[in-house]
């Protein structure tokens, strides 16, 4: 039976990916519930590599993927997410009322207007000593969900993030597009996109109006800015 925990938003995995679009859903008024088979959230940045510098992250000569993890999470952190942690999204079906119902490992269910896969890499076995080389990478239910696919990614539109399964979206290192780069920049930038993808199903097909953080008092007030 589903349970309770209805969302506007699921995400299925908490890297970087899924940590950004908390923050742009959020600021939408899209509540999330983030799932990830880890124990912890940062996906790859987290668990792969916590301690090793990185250069490309615009404004950041350097950071460090426990501290970029740090600050995705205290940047979302105002928009309350929701996590689960230690468990796995295995399957993902339209329930009779048209909403998403997700099937977790342990048998429960979560429930939510629209979904974004942010699977990155697929599960993965590492902790932190033990070395990305000898991590133990599996692909994870999510690729044998029937989406379209190229070079190893869910095929999306690049201008919404949406799949080839109309309301259900993919972003990050699970996705694929024309010139896509695997690099956490891009994970930002599909978090957008897949936002404003989101409120024009919302709003019937038409766009919906973007807002400037720091010109919306509402905006301003969630972030406690004003
Ligand atoms: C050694 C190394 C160095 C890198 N250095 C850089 C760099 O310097 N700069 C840069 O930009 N990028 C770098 N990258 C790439 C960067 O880490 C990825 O692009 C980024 O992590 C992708 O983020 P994501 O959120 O899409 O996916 P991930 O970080 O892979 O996170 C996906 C999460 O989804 C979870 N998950 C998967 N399937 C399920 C499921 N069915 N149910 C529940 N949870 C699930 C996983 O457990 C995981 O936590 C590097 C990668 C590696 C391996």
């Amino acid at each position: 039976m589903p349970d309770s925990r209805n969302a506007d938003v699921l995400i299925v995995g908490a890297g970087p990916a899924a940590l950004f679009a908390i923050f742009q859903l959020g600021l939408y008024g899209l509540r999330c519930h983030v799932i990830d088979g880890l124990g912890q959230p940062g996906g790859q940045c987290a668990v792969l590599y916590p301690d090793k510098p990185i250069y490309d992250v615009p404004g950041f000569p350097e950071i460090d993927g426990e501290e970029l993890c740090e600050r995705l999470l205290r940047q979302a952190a105002p928009f309350e997410p929701r996590f689960t942690f230690g468990r796995t999204v295995v399957d993902l079906a339209r329930d009779p009322g048209g909403k998403w119902l997700a099937q977790l490992d342990d048998g429960s269910h979560v429930r939510a207007d629209h979904v974004v896969i942010a699977s990155g890499i697929g599960l993965f076995n590492a902790p932190p000593d033990v070395g990305v080389a000898d991590a133990e990478l599996k692909p994870g239910p999510a690729a044998a969900w029937p989406l379209e696919r190229s070079r190893g990614g869910i095929v999306v539109d690049p201008a919404t993030f949406e799949t080839s399964e109309p309301g259900l979206f993919a972003i990050g290192d699970a996705c694929d597009y024309p010139g896509k780069l695997r690099l956490i920049l891009s994970a930002f930038h599909e978090a957008a996109l897949a936002t404003q993808g989101i409120r024009r199903r919302i709003a019937g097909g038409k766009a919906a109006s973007v807002e400037y953080t720091t010109a919306s008092r509402r905006i301003r007030e969630k972030l406690g800015q004003s």
